[in-house]
């Protein structure tokens, strides 16, 4: 186990990718406070958490300090914002420090979010408030024990510096670790430079890194494109089998490695509907609940666009075989969709897509009708398959309805043992974040602490089972640390 300070850092990414590196450091932090450590993660990144919380683990989480032959970045990269494309964004306000090998032997990112101006701030802070970061490590944290692929959150560090948005907030760095922060923005950064080869390094970068076996492939670029199009239709399937929402599905938050990444007004729907929108920047809901997969299908459309130089010499034959891949993505979709949903529901395998299909279309619609609650239905439905079917029926208006859904779907045999695997009982809701978040930010992390406890492990149900009601909140919001 290394200290912070001699962490083993590569800096694989500007060696290789110069041209998409812009040499930076983090910006000084008053006063710092570690707020939330990642231990498990720290020490599956060989690091020691104890040393972590002393002073040089805190230059280490704020990039203030980086070890010998460190050399953090900001990346460069473009993007479709809501469908208009910024040439470039970059990271305006991260960092990355560099890659580090794993106890697992995999390669990870360890990036900061938070950390200062670079040169792709733009008009921004290069600040984050402790609220937001705190945030994304909840909900990164909850996705992940969910089994879903997303960047994870080792810290939050408080800076001690305020931050101004609407009021002047405290500000805090978030420490992020992913299997790369390769995005479509990445790609589309590299074709409209029109520089060939920075594209093909890129793309090979890219293949070594996240992808390897298209490099087996009789077409590589091609197979990379296809790895893609697979890894964000099973990804954004289990998004939805969660009800997760992300909110701000542009092209520089969608990642090559399959990974969920940039949490930012995202939230998992409470009572199902497909028009579910929670970011207030989406007036006209592009990225509503229901979107999730066109909008990855489009956004994977511009990797398409970006790509093909690279699929053949003749554009008249790099756009069909991009279109025939591309046509992959909603037979995967549908695929891993229908099997999550099926799994759900405790089915049997093997069972008639005529008798599974209708099943699942006329749930679907009860529960919009009924406004039921997402993640609360499928927990309890888990009883009904043990024969007590009251839980799931009364959350339902339409009494004879369900009933009638209910002894169709019973008389297939559901396994309540297999649903209760699938089936959260604790999804990060926005209240509980909020409530934690709010507590937090005058200095009292309990709710915190619970909150994290009860998603970290989301299909037990248990003595954090106290994290699903409404904590109770403190009177009076002292300021500064708690005891
Ligand atoms: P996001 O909406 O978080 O994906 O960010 C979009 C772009 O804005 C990225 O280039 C970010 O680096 C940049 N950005 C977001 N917030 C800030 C900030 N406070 N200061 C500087 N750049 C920012
Ligand atoms: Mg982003
Ligand atoms: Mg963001």
């Amino acid at each position: 186990i290394a200290p912070p300070s001699s962490l083993s850092l590569d800096d694989r990414f500007a060696r290789e990718l110069p041209e998409l590196a812009v040499a930076w450091q983090a910006e000084e932090a008053p006063e710092p406070r570690l707020l939330v450590l990642n231990e498990q993660l720290a020490a599956d990144l060989g690091l020691d958490p104890a040393a972590m919380r002393t002073p040089a683990g805190l230059e280490l989480l704020l990039g203030t300090a980086v070890p010998e032959g460190a050399h953090p970045v900001a990346q460069a990269y473009a993007g479709h914002q809501f469908g208009g494309f910024v040439p470039r964004l970059g990271d305006g306000r991260a960092l990355l420090l560099g890659e580090v090998t794993d106890t697992g032997g995999r390669l990870r990112d360890l990036a900061l979010k938070g950390s200062g101006r670079t040169p792709f701030a733009r008009g921004g802070d290069g600040l984050a408030a402790v609220g937001p970061m705190l945030r994304e490590y909840v909900v990164s944290e909850a996705m992940h024990a969910l089994g879903i692929p997303t960047t994870r959150s080792l810290a939050v560090v408080a800076t001690g510096r305020p931050v101004r948005r609407e009021t002047l907030l405290p500000g805090a760095v978030l420490t992020r670790v992913a299997a790369g922060h390769l995005r479509v923005g990445t790609f589309q950064y590299a074709a409209a430079t029109g520089d060939a080869d920075l594209l093909r390094r890129l793309a090979d970068h890219a293949i070594a890194r996240h992808h390897p076996a298209a490099a087996e492939e009789e077409q590589p670029y091609l197979a990379l494109f296809e790895a893609v199009v697979a890894a964000q239709a099973a990804l954004v399937a289990q998004w939805m089998l969660v009800g997760f929402v992300h909110g701000v599905m542009n092209t520089d938050n969608m990642t090559i490695s399959g990974e969920t990444i940039d949490y930012g007004p995202c939230a998992f729907m409470e009572a199902y509907d497909p028009d579910t929108v929670y970011s207030s920047i989406d007036a006209g809901g592009r990225y509503r609940y229901r979107n999730q997969p066109l909008a990855a299908e489009w956004n994977l459309a511009r990797l398409a666009e970006a790509l093909l130089p690279l699929l053949a010499d003749d554009p008249e034959q790099a756009v069909p075989l991009a279109v025939e891949a591309l046509k992959t993505f909603q037979p995967r979709y549908e695929a891993a969709w229908s099997a999550g949903m099926r799994a759900k529901l405790g089915l049997p395998e093997g069972l008639d897509d005529a008798v599974a299909a209708p099943l699942v279309d006329e749930l679907l619609v009860q529960l919009q009708q009924s406004h039921v609650d997402h993640t609360t239905f499928f927990r309890a439905l888990g009883s009904a398959a043990r024969g007590d079917a009251d839980p799931a029926r009364n959350l339902f208006l339409d009494l004879p309805a369900i009933d009638g859904w209910l002894e169709r779907w019973r008389a297939l045999g559901p396994d309540p043992a297999a649903m209760d695997r699938v089936n959260p009982v604790y999804v990060p809701r926005n209240h509980l974040v909020e409530e934690a978040l709010d507590a937090a930010t005058v200095g009292d992390l309990d709710p915190l602490g619970r909150l994290l406890d009860a998603v970290g492990a989301p299909t037990t149900s248990g003595p954090a089972s106290s994290a699903t009601r409404r904590p109770l909140r403190r009177t009076s919001a002292s300021t500064g640390p708690s005891a």
